[in-house]
């Protein structure tokens, strides 16, 4: 069962229940004749941990995408580059045979 940390907003108490993931949060202070509201304390390893994963899976996934796409890019490229080049040629050999 997880262990939540709260921190009561009145007297600064802070104190750790257990609790399943369906129990009702802790909402006033557990400390006699006080009575405040407390606020839950979270953990910062969790969140660390937590956006590490999703950088290294995200990384290794657009990285594949790009070279494939810029090898393709490459290729078409050099097919528009020859035909343009033939039409100039024919262009220039029929201009100077009409002259
Ligand atoms: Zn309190």
């Amino acid at each position: 069962m997880p262990i939540y940390e709260y921190k009561c907003k009145k007297c600064g108490h802070v104190f750790e229940v257990q609790q399943s993931f369906g129990d009702e949060p802790v909402k006033t202070c557990c400390k006699d004749g006080c009575d405040g509201r407390v606020q839950k304390v979270f953990s910062p390893p969790a969140i660390i941990f937590k956006g590490s994963g999703f950088y290294v899976n995200d990384h290794g996934r657009g990285n594949g995408n790009g070279r494939k796409n810029a090898a393709a890019a490459k290729a078409d490229e050099a097919k528009e580059t020859a035909k343009e080049t033939a039409k100039e040629t024919s262009k220039e050999t029929s201009k100077a045979a009409a002259t």
